[in-house]
């Protein structure tokens, strides 16, 4: 047997050369995406006036098993991939564990996340198409830094809608996108339609996701040259994240390492799904066994209290309608919610696995994941974006399980990003100021009555 080193490189070699599509291998395929005007299934046309036509191909295409990557985004891929597999010896000690606990590292990029995965073949295919530029909304920032970066790469224009509030109160994110070439707008602004009717609307605003994709949207559709794009819960964007569980699967079978259990934190649902995709092929294909857990925010609890239905993918309500599981379009978690995975729904494909019993999901609050957080970068040194933090939470329990059964168990959880840019939500978790919010039973009923009727 070999010896397993704390991090498991592949060579540039056995990096992937084909993204992976776990919808070919579902017998029961997620749900069509509907036009909300006609409630008929949005086809390809329609979808090409909002997103550039090959990634719009990408989005539609539940049967192509393997997609292989443009030889142009591997070579960016080159710069920061394959990401580290690492053995996380020194938690496993920690916590006295006969568990062996595996995480795979995407924040060793600029981004600090596994989004710049997707946004390079998003720009890729925006710039092949001949494109002027491309427009998207960031809320914490770490989806719009990736794709400023893509698009410098590419030499695309790129415009990002910064939720106010964060635009005010992350100025590093918001110089770092900036320093890539981005226009960066505070939303809601005065340069959209919509922007200024919300401004009126509700003076003094200081902006959500929802109403900075409506944003986005409409610039990208009124501009000659341009298209949206959007980092998470779209199908094409777990094709891209793909990646992450090829590479995953690849270097486990390296070492001839079975993995037992496969945990991820959840927001839209693309690391997960990403992450997961190869395990959950096998698994669909009656090849393997696998645990599969998706972990999310009490505070903000879709696949563990959501309705599996129809809704709008955004709060402005200018998206297609996506089956998922919802906690309703006009869903915000709590004002004192920190732990970033506040998105309302889920991928339509994470959420389909769901529903057939593939996976399994827990909710965990803000201040044990921040105590997790806390505790893993100060054993294993990386200082952990608050969303991974779930899943560090979760890997963390499970090892302390296996104490007490004394289960040689393979964890493996995916370590999504870096939490430099989050210090003022450490900084309340350090103060002790951190509160968790559950949401009431009553708050959810209201929420989903206004679930559109899709039959
Ligand atoms: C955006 C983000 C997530 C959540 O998004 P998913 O689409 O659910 O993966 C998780 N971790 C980090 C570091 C992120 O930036």
């Amino acid at each position: 047997m070999k010896t397993i080193p704390y991090k498991i490189y592949l060579e540039e070699s056995e990096m992937p050369d084909k993204w992976y599509n776990v919808r070919a291998d579902m017998k029961k395929k997620p749900a069509p995406i509907l036009d909300p005007g006609t409630l008929k299934p949005v086809s390809l046309a329609q979808l090409s006036a909002i997103f550039c036509e090959e990634l719009a191909r990408q989005e539609l295409d539940d049967t192509t098993a393997y997609f292989p990557i443009p030889e142009e985004i591997r070579n960016f891929y080159r710069m920061y991939r394959p990401s580290p597999l690492v053995r996380a010896y020194c938690l496993e000690e920690h916590l006295k564990t006969p568990a062996h606990i595996y995480y795979k590292f995407e924040g060793n990029n600029t981004s600090g996340s596994h989004k710049l995965n997707s946004a390079i073949a998003q720009a890729y295919y925006a710039k092949k198409q001949g494109l002027r530029g491309v427009t998207t909304e960031t809320g914490a920032g770490q989806w719009g830094t990736a794709l400023s970066m893509a698009c410098a790469y590419f030499d695309l224009d790129c415009q990002v809608y910064m939720v106010k509030c964060s635009y005010e109160q992350k100025p590093f994110r918001r110089e770092v996108m900036r320093t890539y070439g981005a226009k960066v707008t505070p939303s809601p602004s005065m340069e959209t339609e919509v922007g200024r009717r919300i401004n009126a609307e509700f003076p003094g605003t200081t902006g959500s996701l929802g109403c900075a994709i409506s944003e986005a949207v409409e610039a990208a559709v009124t501009q000659e040259g341009y298209r949206y794009v959007l980092g998470s819960v779209l199908s094409q964007v777990l094709l891209h994240q793909s990646i992450i569980g090829l590479e995953t699967k690849a270097a486990l079978d390296k070492y001839g390492i079975k993995a037992d259990m496969i945990i991820g934190c959840a927001g839209g649902g693309s690391n997960l799904g990403g992450l997961i995709s190869p395990f959950a092929g096998e698994m669909l294909r009656g090849t393997a066994e696998y645990e599969i857990v998706a972990v999310e925010p009490a505070s903000c609890p879709s696949l563990t209290r959501g309705r599996y239905a129809y809704d709008f993918c955004d709060t402005g309500k200018v998206c297609p309608l996506s089956k998922m599981y919802t906690l309703g379009c006009g869903f915000i978690p709590s004002a004192n919610h920190a732990g970033g995975l506040r998105y309302h729904g889920m991928s339509s494909v994470v959420s389909e696995l769901y529903d057939q019993g593939l996976l399994t999901a827990r909710s965990v609050e803000q201040t044990e994941v921040f105590e997790a957080a806390t505790r893993f970068a100060r054993i294993e040194g990386i200082l952990p974006a608050p969303e991974s933090s779930h899943a560090i939470k979760v890997a963390m329990d499970e090892a302390v399980r296996c104490r007490e059964t004394g289960e040689e168990k393979n964890i493996v959880f995916g370590l999504t990003g870096t939490g430099y840019f989050d210090m003022v939500a450490y900084q309340k978790y350090n103060d002790g100021e951190m509160q968790d919010h559950v949401p009431s039973d009553e708050e959810l009923e209201k929420s989903f009555a206004q679930l559109p009727k899709v039959l």
